[in-house]
């Protein structure tokens, strides 16, 4: 491999704001942060020139479901979608491999599947299922970061969804712990409800599927997690919030102490529901993208730290699971792949927002971090930081096409999307893993345990 000890750019960004320098580091950790013009590293500096030098993205949201349905996504090609991304640390989620992550036993099972197979590092959340809450102590000293639950069924047998019973038997062991409790929260009653009444509606018209959905199942389960976590000093972390009508219960709960944090996804910043044709289930996840004015305003949010983060939840399926034949919104795979284009979809939206590469390493890096409690060693261009990072061009326009996607199945609703921002080069620890369209050398990421480094 080559052997690279700096990186300089017109465009480094630091902690303190984007400037021209050399970035430095010795056995994988950045050691000083130097002039541009600094030579002394010579002949082993890769020039970045006017392109952007920023830490490597956090995605905290990621579904690789190996092993057990490896044929949907597998460690292999979902690393790489990653490293093409830009992206170098990862987070599992428990659910859709085979066994979901519910157990200490469990998580061996994972860190065995992935074991040399991961081009960027890879750590783990365990899930909150019933009936395990006597499981939630060995699994986090196992090293798993943290924990999700579903509070509607998740889409798989084998990870049940919990009620407020079962969350009442964990809460106390992941407060105790100081574990972050992740939460799909949309509770099944209205859901049900809303569906009940669309019993004669057309499910391959998106409009159906985005009623079935309503947002008051949002914020009957935010309201819910609110009140457990204000009880229990938990912490809790809701992911992919979907609806504006969330905002100012996770504005108030914040403001009034509950140690409350928030996520969104890409998809639902970059596609409203206004634009969704008829049959075109690559766009279906749940909670449901909603409408545009709708989409603004989780913008406005992130802006104002309601919602902390935005990660991916990227989440594929074989595309025949997606029903395209038929385009039934209730029969398809709900889910979105989009693990590669987070970056350059989210830059895009937000570089004519008057939002900043800031923001971006905030919402995408250090935000991430933090809810898995990696902030100390990943997510900074600065001194003791890993150095993994991504070289990227964000003047740079291309179009989505599905040869240039590293992930199992190409089905995903970014294909044919005009978009800005080009990742030219990845690195791992001062490694080079990827440089235009090419992987370098073996799958050198670490399968990361919570609390070592
Ligand atoms: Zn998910």
């Amino acid at each position: 491999m080559t052997t690279i000890h700096a990186i300089r750019s017109k465009r480094v960004v630091t902690p303190e704001g984007v400037r021209a320098a050399t970035v430095q580091f010795r056995n994988g950790v950045i050691e000083a942060i130097t002039g541009y013009n600094d030579s002394s590293s010579g002949k082993h500096t890769f020039d970045a020139g006017e392109s952007v030098v920023m830490p490597g993205l956090v995605d905290t949201h990621v579904h690789i479901n190996e092993p057990g349905r490896t044929d949907w996504e597998g460690f292999e090609t979902a690393t790489r979608a990653a490293a093409a991304g830009g992206v170098t640390t990862l987070i599992d989620m428990p659910l859709n491999s085979i066994p979901a992550t519910t157990t200490a036993v469990a998580l061996e099972t994972k860190c065995t599947a992935a074991r040399e197979k991961c081009w960027v590092n890879v750590g783990f959340w365990g899930g909150v299922v019933p009936g395990n809450a006597g499981e939630l102590r060995a699994l986090h000293q196992a090293g798993a970061f943290g924990f999700k639950c579903f509070l509607v069924p998740s889409g798989v047998p084998e990870f049940a969804h919990v009620n407020q019973d079962d969350l009442r038997a964990a809460l106390p062991t992941l407060a105790a712990l100081d574990a972050p409790l992740l939460v799909h929260a949309e509770l099944p009653g209205p859901i049900e409800e809303a569906t009940r009444k669309l019993a004669k509606s057309d499910p391959a018209k998106y409009r159906t599927w985005l009623l079935s959905r309503p947002p008051g199942a949002e914020t009957k389960a935010v309201e819910m997690m609110i009140r457990l976590a204000r009880e229990f000093k938990a912490r809790v972390h809701i992911v992919h919030v979907s609806s504006e009508l969330s905002l100012p219960l996770i504005r108030r709960a914040k403001r009034e102490g509950v140690r409350i944090t928030a996520e969104t996804c890409p998809h639902y910043l970059f596609f409203a529901s206004g634009t969704i044709r008829s049959g075109r289930t690559e766009f279906k996840c749940a909670p449901p993208i909603r409408d545009l004015q709708n989409s603004k305003k989780l913008w406005t949010a992130l802006g104002k730290d309601i919602i902390d983060f935005v990660v991916s939840d990227h989440s594929p399926s074989p595309p025949a699971m997606k029903c395209l034949d038929t385009g039934d919104f209730f029969r398809a795979w709900g889910g979105i792949s989009s693990l590669q284009l987070g970056l350059p979809a989210i830059w895009s939206k937000m570089s004519t927002r008057n939002y900043s590469l800031k923001h971006l390493v905030r919402w995408m890096s250090s935000g991430p971090a933090r809810l898995a409690g990696l902030e100390k060693h990943k997510s900074a261009i600065a001194i003791g930081y890993d150095a993994d990072i991504v070289v990227w061009n964000p003047e740079k326009p291309f179009t989505v096409r599905p040869k240039m996607l590293q992930h199992r199945h190409k089905l995903t609703p970014y294909v044919n999307q005009p978009l800005r921002g080009i990742v030219e080069a990845t690195f791992l620890r001062g490694e080079m893993i990827y440089d235009r369209g090419r992987f370098l050398g073996a799958p050198s990421g670490t399968l990361l345990r919570r609390g070592e480094r």
